[in-house]
């Protein structure tokens, strides 16, 4: 499926659990934000040789890597202090302005690295692992362990952790919903969908 197509999805799953859960307007734009986020993460691993034919353009994931840049920046200037400000700092800057300029695979690899010294450095358990998630996208092949209950898993597990740090409602739901939505959808049931996903990965490496 199309980015866009994803991205529309996740928004949508974003603003439902924002009514389900009786949200003001700040509350809604954080969960579809979020929800944008979430199922648009799964294609992170088209970074590869394929990266032109498929749904995730360039343009996309260097606008991911710019506002974990801009985020990971304005946090560290807003909360943190001392040796840690100037790490997230010096982080968010290489994250907004040095990263987008490598190739694409080579950008999510040195992105995730840098999420990753992130976490360790504001001791962020669900930043480095977010971190670790793109620096696997990064080198498997697409439509791969990303596109299944693994990599589903695995995103459950930064969920939980994103949820013990910002305690915000309806957060999980719309992270998990919206990751489950873009599997879905990637799946050969969606008419279009002629490669659909090998959910099962590694157990089983038959398309579904
Ligand atoms: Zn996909």
């Amino acid at each position: 499926m199309d980015g866009k197509f994803h991205a529309v999805i996740g928004a949508g799953t974003g603003v439902a659990v924002a009514q389900t859960t009786g949200q003001d307007a700040i509350g809604t734009a954080v969960l579809l934000a979020a929800g944008m986020v979430a199922s648009l993460a799964p294609d992170l691993d088209t970074a590869g040789k394929l990266a032109n034919k498929i749904s995730l353009s360039h343009k996309m994931i260097q606008g991911f890597v710019r506002t974990a840049g801009i985020l990971l920046g304005g946090y560290a200037l807003l909360a943190l202090s001392g040796a840690a400000m100037y790490i997230g700092l010096a982080l968010g800057v290489f994250l907004l302005l040095l990263a987008p300029k490598f190739s694409q695979r080579l950008m999510l690899l040195v992105s995730g690295i840098a999420i990753i010294a992130a976490g360790i450095a504001l001791e962020a358990i669900w930043a480095g692992l977010a971190g670790l998630y793109v620096v696997i996208a990064s080198i498997a092949s697409h439509r791969g362990c990303t596109h299944s209950l693994i990599g589903l898993l695995f995103f459950g597990v930064i969920t939980f952790y994103i949820h013990e740090q910002f305690q915000i409602t309806g957060l999980c739901w719309t992270l998990m919903l919206a990751y489950l939505s873009h599997l879905l959808a990637d799946m050969r049931f969606i008419p279009g969908n002629k490669r659909g996903i090998k959910l099962f990965w590694p157990l089983s490496r038959k398309a579904i």
